[in-house]
């Protein structure tokens, strides 16, 4: 099946001629008539004819003898909260405050597919501006598992996760603040991969946290991530906190007998992760063992203030970077006399339960009184864990566990209970917090048939030795190879 070709080896194909571009387009696009109804994955798509002709004129330059991107004729998704310019497509964050809006711009990340020669096709849907980890919070309606349509296919990047894994794209870009590539891309049975923070440029991503938020990758394979990651990464000047270097480019492969992994004591209590979770990490722990590495267990100390700290942190910033969406700027406005209603009327029904709770809290630990002891406290925290951390990656290459406490969950189990959603992020956010790289990929199947997720984490800068690591695992195991059923008898 053509789909199962490596991102490279279908540029490749396309390169040489072997592959039509608009052959690749079509069986996309057939994917996305067939099943994108019924998941609800795209929030705006550029019309098969449209994508049709850019894929001809990539064909016409190769025919012609001119050279092409390192993305040519790949058919690409963008999370709804990245800037795109095209008239075909909106970046709304999934939120009703963005009903219709378009951006006058692209993104930096979204220009460096467009010089490569991608195709963008489509804005996928997810938790309303990033906010949550099962797609619920989305204002026009979840997308849902292709594994099982009962069950939640992750979040923040849900929409995204489900598009890689269903053929509706051979890859896509979402945004991770506290596990929003990793988590979808583990309910979905595909690898995610958050780089180091300032390694892909958030100019033109849409600002949830912005000390936490990461551009990144969901892909199949490790090997894909790398490959769509090297296209595109690189120092931005409107990017403050961008790279002041551009990452070397991912070769070759990595020797995993002289490699030492940290398996965290805290990342096995049985009364946060589920039994398969941990069975899962385990056996994927101990197989690293057997290849020849070393794999060594360590008490952290800190798990239990990261998830409280997090949310302080992310809610105050949120708080602060939603406050230009006032019924002036952008999208949605409801305005009845004086100045202060409109803002008070646009937001209102603008912003969904869940984005409204964030923007009151953050409001609240920001204020005067309040900053020093939430706030303020929560910086030290987070100072504190990042200096833990940066000395455990001097002396382990990387640190390793679940992506999640569970497997997809179903349908509203969890909307009644903010803590226990906030707490999927348990074994995620540590990544955001200390800037590090981190990557998600499949490691097995629990018992109801659902995907379980295996992390991997390294230190700051070194997002190619993570790729090789997991690239190599998935070179020696088939964990990645199974498809949802639904979307592939
Ligand atoms: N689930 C987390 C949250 O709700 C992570 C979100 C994200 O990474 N964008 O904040």
């Amino acid at each position: 099946m053509i789909l199962d070709f490596s991102l490279s080896q279908l540029v490749q194909k396309i390169q040489t001629s072997e592959l039509d571009p608009t052959a690749l387009v079509n069986l996309v696009y057939d994917r996305i008539e067939k099943f994108d109804q019924e998941l609800n994955v795209y929030r705006s798509l550029v019309p098969r004819e449209i994508s049709i002709k850019r894929a001809q004129q990539i064909g016409k330059k190769i025919s012609n003898g001119e050279s092409v991107g390192q993305l040519a004729g790949l058919p690409v998704a963008i999370k709804d909260n990245i800037s795109i310019e095209d008239p075909n497509l909106t970046t709304g964050c999934s939120s009703k405050i963005l009903d219709g809006y378009h951006s006058p711009y692209d993104a930096t990340v979204v220009k460096s597919l467009k010089e490569q020669d991608a195709l963008v096709i489509g804005t996928t849907n997810m938790d309303e501006f990033a906010m949550g980890s099962s797609n619920e919070n989305s204002s026009y309606g979840p997308t849902l598992n292709p594994w099982d349509s009962s069950r939640v296919p992750g979040g923040s990047s849900g929409g995204a996760a489900v598009a890689v894994a269903t053929g509706m794209a051979v890859a896509a870009l979402g945004s991770d603040t506290g596990g929003s590539v990793r988590q979808p891309a583990s309910f979905c049975g595909i690898t995610g991969f958050k780089p180091t923070y300032g390694a892909l440029s958030r100019y033109g991503l849409v600002a949830y946290g912005s000390s936490l938020d990461q551009v990144g990758c969901l892909t199949r394979t490790a090997e894909d991530s790398a490959y769509l990651f090297d296209a595109i990464q690189g120092v931005d000047t409107k990017d403050s906190t961008s790279l002041a270097q551009r990452l070397d480019s991912y070769d070759g492969q990595i020797d995993l007998r002289s490699l030492k992994f940290c398996l965290p004591n805290e990342y096995l209590d049985s009364e946060t992760a589920s039994g398969d979770v941990l069975e899962a990490t385990i056996s994927l722990a101990d197989w690293l063992g057997k290849q020849g590495a070393t794999v060594e267990k360590k008490s952290l100390g800190f798990l239990d203030c990261l998830i409280p700290a997090y949310y302080v942190i992310s809610f105050a910033e949120a708080s602060s970077n939603l406050g230009r969406f006032d019924g002036i700027r952008y999208g949605v406005r409801r305005s009845s006399g004086s100045l202060d209603e409109l803002y008070k009327k646009s937001r209102d029904s603008g912003f969904g339960i869940e984005v409204k709770r964030r923007i009151m809290l953050g409001t609240f630990v920001l204020s005067a009184g309040y900053y020093e002891s939430y706030y303020g406290k929560a910086n030290q925290i987070r100072t504190f864990i990042e200096k833990k951390i940066h000395a455990l990656l001097a002396e382990f290459d990387f640190l390793i566990g679940p992506v999640s406490p569970g497997v997809p969950f179903e349908f509203g189990e969890k909307n009644d209970n903010p803590l226990a959603m906030y707490l999927e992020d348990i074994y995620s956010v540590l990544a955001n917090f200390t800037r590090c790289p981190a990557i998600s990929m499949p490691a097995g199947m629990s018992k109801e048939k659902l995907p379980i997720g295996f992390q991997l984490m390294s230190k700051p800068l070194d997002d190619h030795r993570l790729l090789k690591v997991c690239a190599e695992i998935q070179a020696k195991t088939d964990f990645h190879i199974p498809r949802p059923p639904l979307c592939f008898s």
